[in-house]
């Protein structure tokens, strides 16, 4: 193996400890912690470990942390509501509401009561117009964590040929973004795409966001590319029986050998979506409360 792994975990735990003393600094001059509402609706386990990992992060961090659980047959009425009460809780600095919703609601008619300001998941149009014009606003958080990890490596992307596989609202298209802002030169892959792998080949930083469990061989790789690997995919166990192992979209261990650098999985990306979670908490507490520290804030 000759690439270099980027640690996503021991990255993550070392901003989330900065953020509890930057969360304490806040409390010392605000009088309260930053607030974070999770508002879960129904019982699906893979969104209860989430729910359950986000509100724990943000205790760790010595954030306030509410979560509202819901039963899967709450209207839509109902949760637009609660949304519209958290939004005027001078408490609450950022309001996620854990996706996916049961088929009877909306998603987009509840990412978009979500007041801005409070929108940690970056997701409501407004905070998307400002990712796409530049402007600040709140970033959706496995994107800012993938280029905070390529930044770990690579500091300046001016020149640097970006391929991001996959073009999602909440990873491929805001991740494309932020590597443009970055003034790298992006492609934008997608299952349409034609001859992916001649694409891949010529990219310095290849972000995969597809959910196909190793579809990145290889012999895609540029050798010395930054690869980025957000795909989260659980192969069928080997005997029968157990979880099956967790894999990404990158075929780890041959990509590894051709890579300058690469995210494992898990390790890497993963953890640092909650990590984001609880930076974009306190960027929007700071910015509500009308403080100016947020370029040391988001020095992180
Ligand atoms: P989506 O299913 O919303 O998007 C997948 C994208 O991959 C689509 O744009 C799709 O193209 C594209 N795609 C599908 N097949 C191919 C193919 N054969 N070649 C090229 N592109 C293809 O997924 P998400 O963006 O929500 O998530 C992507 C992965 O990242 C998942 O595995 C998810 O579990 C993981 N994830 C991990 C997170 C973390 O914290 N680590 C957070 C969020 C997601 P098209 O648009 O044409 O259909």
């Amino acid at each position: 193996m000759t690439a270099t792994i980027i640690d996503g975990k021991a990255e993550a735990a070392r901003i989330r400890e900065r953020l509890r003393e930057k969360a304490q600094a806040f409390q010392d001059q605000i009088g309260r912690p930053p607030g974070l509402h999770v508002i879960l609706v129904g019982e699906d386990p893979a969104s209860e470990v989430y729910v359950r990992n986000k509100a724990r992060a943000a205790e760790a961090a010595g954030f306030a942390s509410w979560v509202e659980r819901l039963p899967s047959e709450t209207t839509e009425a109902d949760l637009l509501d609660r949304i519209a009460a958290r939004n005027l809780d001078p408490r609450v600095d950022g309001i996620l509401v854990q996706l996916p919703l049961p088929a009877h609601i909306t998603e987009t008619r509840i990412i978009e009561a979500i007041d801005p300001a409070k929108d940690v998941d970056g997701f409501h149009p407004m905070n998307a117009g400002r990712l796409l014009t530049g402007a600040p606003g709140l970033v959706p958080c496995t994107p800012r964590g993938c280029l905070h990890l390529i930044h770990m490596v690579r500091s300046d992307l001016s020149g640097a040929r970006a391929l991001v596989i996959g073009r999602s609202n909440i990873v491929g298209k805001p991740m494309a973004l932020l590597l443009l802002q970055a003034h790298a030169t992006v492609t934008i892959a997608h299952s349409r795409t034609r001859d992916l792998p001649a694409l891949a080949r010529e990219t310095d930083v290849l972000v995969a966001a597809v959910g196909r469990a190793e579809m990145v061989r290889g012999d895609w790789i540029k050798p010395g590319a930054i690869v980025i690997d957000v795909g989260i995919n659980r192969l069928p166990p080997t005997d029968g029986e157990g979880k099956g192992r967790l894999v990404g979209d990158v075929a780890f261990a041959e990509a590894a050998e051709v890579a300058g650098a690469i995210t494992p999985v898990p390790g890497g990306v993963g953890p640092m979506t909650i990590a984001m979670l609880l930076a974009n908490t306190l960027t929007a507490a700071i910015r509500r409360a009308g403080l100016t520290a947020e370029q040391d804030l988001l020095a992180i």
